[in-house]
């Protein structure tokens, strides 16, 4: 199954465990557009190159289109749509007054030089020209995109509301970077104490050491959570005594481009174990903040954590979700755990069209209680109408889009 295929099964049998109307689910299994274009891009040796790129714009009832772009080899039209569905349900959890989008290209950026990068964005941003705007859709960053081809993207658009996750130089917001990763880690405190347990002394394994995996790692650490095991894309590393320097493995990985030569750097003893044992650590808290569909039915059963937070998108898949649960394992659904990003991203739009600038303060506690919020919100119906998180939080997201419904629709 591929991520499309997921999101829809998702959607259909929350919809009929939760008895949400099927004429509002039906909406929601459709997009309302699909920009798909071929990039021909000059490369640095004079050869053209061309490329696959996507906007998928699935729904705006609540606000304008909302969501990232993705620069990987393996985004594809079902990843996107998939992607954008989610982000729709996912403005709704958090409440902001934003629909759903998510586009990206299939592409490696890692085998691109900085000009090539730069035509290629640019040339995107030609292609969205007409279909974006800070009303009408709002890009941001994904995986392996930031605040530098945001900057492109505003430039050729010529306005710095069309697109979030900028440089603070640039228009960009306090805070956001953090966002996502201290999001979800204000969210798993709001479950926890739902719970009555106490985070200090828990234990936590992150799978991907990307900007989201990193500042939740940092932010589980400084709440007395003890991070014992990190992946990224080559290896996992273990240490029974946690790590507690994580902004100083972030520094040592970008210097030597791995984990594994991170920890040598830095001269810390520990365990290098393969890519995917991050899964299958005994711990409390299991992040994936990896790529969509890392837990699925061959691995859930091996999980041993007891709380998954999942930071990444659509990290389990529905066949795994359902083993999860039958295991007894608390699971904070992506639309809640890592809707922090998008939360900031609403505050970045709102500074840039208001012309005020919050401090990183200001913007952190406004984003605490907003995710803090949700929480109570997805725990209400969750525990009123029986529902896991996941299900509750589209309860609650599929609700508020109802509500926004316009006359003509
Ligand atoms: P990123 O590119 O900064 O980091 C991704 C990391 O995952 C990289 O370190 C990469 O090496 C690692 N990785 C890739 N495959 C892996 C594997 N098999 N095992 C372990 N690690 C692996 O991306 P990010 O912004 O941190 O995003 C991570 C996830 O969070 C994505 O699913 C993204 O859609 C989601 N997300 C991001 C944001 C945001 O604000 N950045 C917001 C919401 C959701």
């Amino acid at each position: 199954m591929n991520p499309w295929e997921n999101a829809q099964q998702t959607l259909k049998q929350i919809g009929e465990k939760a008895k949400i109307d099927p004429n509002l689910i039906n909406v929601l299994l459709n997009h309302d557009h699909k920009i798909e274009v071929e990039l021909p891009i000059v490369m640095d040796d004079g050869e053209t190159k061309t490329f696959n790129a996507y906007r998928m714009q699935h729904n705006n009832w609540r606000g304008p289109y909302k969501g990232g772009l993705r620069y990987h080899p393996q985004v594809s039209l079902d990843e996107v749509k998939a992607l954008s569905m989610w982000m729709t349900i996912k403005n709704a959890v958090i409440n902001v007054p934003f629909g759903g989008g998510k586009g990206g290209i299939a592409v490696n950026p890692k085998t691109l030089s900085k000009p090539e990068l730069e035509r290629l964005t640019r040339a995107f941003a030609r292609e969205l020209a007409e279909y974006i705007g800070p009303d009408k859709d709002v890009p941001a960053p994904d995986v392996n995109t930031n605040g530098e081809i945001m900057k492109w993207i505003a430039d050729e658009f010529g306005d710095k509301a069309v697109v979030t996750g900028k440089a603070i130089a640039d228009g960009g917001s306090e805070g956001r970077t953090e966002a996502t990763g201290y999001g979800g880690v204000y969210a798993l405190l709001g479950v926890l104490e739902s719970m009555n347990i106490k985070p200090a002394g828990l234990t936590a394994a992150v799978q991907g050491f990307g900007n989201v995996g990193t500042y939740a790692a940092e932010l589980m650490v400084k709440n007395g959570i003890k991070v014992v095991a990190l992946s990224d894309s080559k290896n996992t590393i273990y240490s029974n005594d946690g790590f507690d320097n994580i902004m100083a493995l972030v520094e040592a990985k970008s210097k030597t481009g791995s984990l594994a030569n991170a920890v040598k750097e830095l001269n810390i003893e520990c365990d290098i174990m393969a890519v995917d044992d991050v899964l299958n650590i005994e711990v409390d808290i299991l992040a994936p903040a990896a790529l969509e569909m890392a837990i699925t039915k061959d691995n859930a059963e091996s999980i041993k954590a007891k709380i998954i937070l999942e930071l990444a998108n659509g990290p389990v898949t529905p066949e795994a979700d359902s083993i999860l649960n039958d295991k007894n394992i608390t699971i904070i659904p992506d639309v809640l755990a890592n809707s922090g990003g998008v939360a900031v991203s609403y505050y970045e739009w709102y500074q840039n069209r208001h012309n005020e600038n919050w401090t990183k303060i200001q913007v952190l506690e406004k984003l605490e209680n907003q995710m803090k919020a949700a929480v109570a919100d997805v725990l209400a119906i969750s525990n009123e109408s029986n529902l896991t998180l996941r299900e509750a939080a589209y309860a609650l997201a599929i609700k508020r889009i109802a509500e926004a419904k316009p006359e003509n629709n």
